[in-house]
């Protein structure tokens, strides 16, 4: 039996990628590499920057890794010469990882060259494929996102914004861009706005302005820039020499932002359509202990994204706050072979209990999602041998019933605890004592709603409630399941 020691092997959803980019700045690329630093929770296993210099010249680096290994070499930075650039960090759902996957993906035009980069996932893209291959398209990569490439290569539009613009048209799904070429950098968000990117701006020498695009401003934060505002829903905006345009190629649609980013994805000290996240965690958390208050000692946070929910939900029931168990930030990327005595060392190697804040205690555990319930059940098992009294499991999302679609790695419905059992059946699998969830209106509530509109829903939601708002177009089967509000246990 082999156990993964990779840290993101931890059982929740995983955000796919990150995307960077950097207009008019003499050391754009090591911006990019920095941005993409601050953004590595949104994808640890590939990373690349394509940067533009003089005369439409474009260099490129893309690895395997993690961007300081990617970027750490003095040669490698100073082979992405130029005042552009734009940068991406992976983490695959669509295509094996392997190096033609990297992006940002780059092609020579006849325009010149163009470079994208793509956070989401497109839900029409298999079809694409299959029609563009009919027509002679060569693809380079497995990715869905090669898709933008060849459908602006085969657009009749001469502009290079209007051949984008006659892609954009053509997908569905989710897409945050960062895309350059010669003579602009672009920044794209689909009609709904599943996906964050955000616009910053800084002084540089010249006494101009650098423009910045970034999926959270956690990497504005970490090169200096100053927080513009949110790339709206549907909207794309095109940097050059003569500044910035905003233009709006798509019918204005209620916009459906992932409700998960909220809860888990986004980065605690990023601001998301204007609310900061660590906040509205802890409200989350404030929301849940109103919601299913038990008596307890101790409120303990499963580390380190359980952390500020656990904050408000102690601070709302006045129970005091412990970090009970203890999360071990070293642990790499290796895989072990153990001997069935050490099989359950896996959790260990990231989590250790504190036990002189466990032991003969009543203690609320409160985490952010429960997917597998194989983690969920490790943790819980620890911290009864660390000589808990009880153990309340206590979730600040709702139970995730549904795959993601949009840009989020997630295992099949079948393979999630929530859409197989009951909250008591899950309770017995974890082995504690009692499991609560938020409610979808308390989290709503939370997040400064009137609760949930069921005719509009503010957020995209769908792996709690099957509402999927973009069509699943490569996946008619998953949207019939959809309608079916739940799954019965083996089917
Ligand atoms: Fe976010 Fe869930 Fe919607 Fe995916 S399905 S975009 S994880 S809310």
């Amino acid at each position: 039996m082999t156990i993964s020691t990779n840290p993101h092997d931890d059982d929740k959803f995983h955000e796919e990628c990150g995307v960077f980019g950097v207009w008019n700045h003499a050391d754009a690329a090591a911006l990019v590499a920095l941005g993409l630093h601050a953004l590595q929770h949104r994808g640890q296993e590939a990373s690349g920057i394509v940067s533009l210099s003089e005369g439409g010249v474009f260099h490129t680096h893309r690895g395997l890794g993690l961007v300081g290994d990617i970027f750490g070499d003095a040669k490698v930075m100073a082979g992405l010469k130029g005042r552009a650039a734009c940068g991406h960090n992976r983490y695959a759902t669509t295509g094996e990882t392997a190096l033609r996957n990297v992006q940002p993906l780059y092609a020579d035009f006849e325009f010149g060259g163009f470079a994208v980069g793509h956070n989401g996932n497109l839900t029409n893209a298999q079809g694409l494929r299959r029609a563009l291959v009919k027509r002679g398209c060569l693809f380079q990569s497995s990715t869905d996102s090669e898709v933008f490439i060849h459908l602006i290569a085969i657009s009749l539009y001469t502009n290079v914004i209007d051949r984008l613009i006659d892609a954009l048209k053509q997908v569905q799904g989710a897409y945050s861009l960062v895309a350059l070429h010669d003579g602009a950098l672009i920044g794209a968000r689909d009609p709904l706005g599943v996906r964050p990117l955000v616009l910053g701006s800084m002084p540089n020498l010249g006494g101009q302005s650098s423009w910045i695009l970034a999926s959270e401003t956690c990497a504005l934060d970490i090169v200096g820039a100053e927080f513009v505002r949110d790339i709206e829903p549907g909207e794309l905006v095109v940097i050059d020499a003569t500044g910035l345009k905003s233009i709006k190629p798509f019918a204005q649609t209620a916009s459906r932002f992932c409700i998960f980013e909220y809860i888990y994805f986004a980065r605690p000290d990023s601001v998301v359509e204007g609310t900061g996240v660590y906040e509205s965690r802890k409200l989350i958390g404030a929301e849940l202990a109103r919601e299913s208050h038990v008596a307890a000692d101790v409120v303990v946070p499963v580390p380190d994204s359980g952390v500020p929910a656990a904050m408000g939900y102690a601070r709302e029931c006045g129970v005091p706050f412990e970090l009970g168990i203890i999360r071990n930030h070293y642990v790499g990327r290796t895989f072990i072979e153990p001997t069935d005595q050490i099989r359950h060392l896996g959790v260990k190697l990231k989590h250790s209990a504190n036990r002189a804040m466990l032991e003969g205690k009543r203690v609320v555990l409160v985490d952010d999602s429960i997917v597998r319930g194989t983690t969920s059940k490790k943790i819980v098992e620890m911290v009864r041998q660390a000589g808990a009294a009880e153990v309340h499991m206590r979730i600040s999302s709702p139970p995730t019933t549904h795959s993601c679609f949009y840009g989020i790695d997630t295992p099949s419905r079948r393979q999630l605890i929530a859409a197989q059992h009951s909250i008591e059946e899950m309770a017995k699998l974890i082995g504690v004592d009692s499991l609560a969830f938020i409610s979808l209106e308390g989290l709503y509530r939370a997040l400064g709603q009137n609760g949930r509109n069921a005719d509009k829903p503010q957020f995209c939601d769908a792996c709690f409630t099957g509402d999927y708002a973009i069509p699943l177009t490569d996946w008619p089967a998953e949207q019939a399941h959809a309608a079916t509000p739940e799954l019965l246990p083996g089917q």
